[in-house]
């Protein structure tokens, strides 16, 4: 039996597994695809996560992340307010960040499974059954769930968010553009968001979350983008001078923004798998990692006995989650509203231009500190 079974292997659960390896615990870690592999992200990462990736020389500085220190925010017409950022943000992606993380999770002596899909999950007798592709089983004493926003997985648990269909899609492209290095840029248009960060080798990524029955109206994402995207001066000239690095955008589907919880049928659910912020925080990749660093904490306390059970454990777990997460997860909720209507976005534009310390005091509480 393995000490600990880690479920997805995105930043959350590469984090997890290679602490608690490190920690000489047994971990094998299932990934249904296999590194390297794009993700739609915005791939700014918020600087709070640099102290703890550097104590264990998990910071990627080798790939000259970019270094980002001024935001723009845009109104769907176009109306423009900047600021620095007090915090600030490095720009990496996630083919390059997981892909590292997954060769220091080998070096760490994790077993991983690529291609490896976990399609069920029972807890029996103090401990976890799981029946991966093609039938494997395993079990293991405790269970990380890091499978991200949305799974199969969240089925087969029967959790309730899944039941909820959700209207949000992403789509990403990487391309080469002007757009300045150290800027992060969120421009709104109707009925959604679009941002624009460096992330290495001084490439752009350019995001964007809508809603899918907007898109369709529109027959295809082209079509959609000219007609609605380039409403806003500002993403009409980013698009029309882009020169985009991907065949085709990245696309999902079903984002969901919905209330979850850090542990479920006594599964350690962490990153995207335990609630998702809203994109336009910029903070989903900083709370993956430091739910990483919480969870991992408490499993090795749990397994070193300091607590006698596993409810303790789980209580623990779920303790810390909620004093650090709730309240940021429920602001990232409400900023969202304020994004994708022409005179919302406006209004939101104007006043922040003429109040910065409230667009400073809404990015404090979606923000975390240095940890
Ligand atoms: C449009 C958009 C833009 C975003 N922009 C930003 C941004 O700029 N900055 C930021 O900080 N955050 C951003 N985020 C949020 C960020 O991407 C997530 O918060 C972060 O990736 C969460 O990490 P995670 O490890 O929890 O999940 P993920 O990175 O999603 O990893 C989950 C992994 O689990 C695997 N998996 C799923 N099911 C199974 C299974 N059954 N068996 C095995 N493996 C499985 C998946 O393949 C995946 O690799 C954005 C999100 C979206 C949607």
């Amino acid at each position: 039996m393995k000490d600990v079974a880690v479920i997805g292997g995105g930043l959350a659960g590469l984090i997890n597994a290679i602490v608690l390896s490190r920690n000489k615990l047994d971990v094998i870690l299932f990934e249904k695809k296999s590194y390297p592999f794009h993700r739609v992200c915005g791939e700014y990462i918020s600087n709070e996560v640099i102290p703890f990736l550097k104590s264990l020389d998990l910071f990627p500085e080798e790939f000259g992340p970019s270094r980002v220190s001024q935001f723009q925010l845009t109104s769907v017409s176009g109306k423009e307010m900047n600021m620095p950022l007090d915090l600030g943000a490095f720009g990496l992606s996630r083919y390059a960040f997981d892909f590292f993380l997954y060769k220091k999770a080998l070096e760490a002596g994790v077993d991983i499974r690529q291609n490896t899909r976990v399609e069920k999950i029972d807890f029996k007798d103090d401990h976890f059954e799981l029946e991966s592709t093609g039938k494997e089983k395993h079990n293991c004493r405790i269970a990380v769930g890091s499978f991200g926003k949305r799974s199969k997985l969240d089925k087969y648990l029967e959790r309730n968010f899944i039941q909820k269909r959700s209207p949000y899609v992403g789509i990403k492209y990487h391309a080469r553009t002007d757009h300045p290095a150290d800027l992060i840029a969120l421009h709104n248009f109707e009925g959604g968001y679009c941002g624009i960060s460096h992330v290495e080798n001084e490439v752009s990524n350019i995001c964007y979350l809508t809603e899918r029955d907007k898109v369709k109206k529109f027959g295809n994402i082209e079509t959609f983008q000219a007609e609605v995207l380039f409403k806003n001066p500002k993403l009409k000239s980013i698009f029309e001078n882009a020169d985009f690095l991907f065949e085709k955008p990245l696309v999902i589907n079903e984002i969901s923004f919905e209330t979850k919880g850090p542990v479920e049928d006594h599964i350690l659910m962490c990153g995207d798998a335990a609630g998702m912020i809203a994109p336009l925080c910029g903070n989903g990749m900083a709370m993956a990692i430091h739910a990483a660093k919480i969870c991992s904490e408490t499993i090795l306390e749990f397994h070193s006995a300091d607590m006698e059970d596993r409810h303790l454990m789980e209580r623990a777990y779920a303790k810390k989650w909620q004093k650090l997460f709730s309240r940021r997860l429920s602001t990232g909720r409400n900023v969202q509203k304020l994004f994708g209507n022409k005179l919302i976005s406006n209004v939101a534009v104007n006043t922040v231009r003429r109040v910065p310390p409230l667009a400073k005091a809404v990015m404090k509480q979606t923000h975390g500190e240095y940890f």
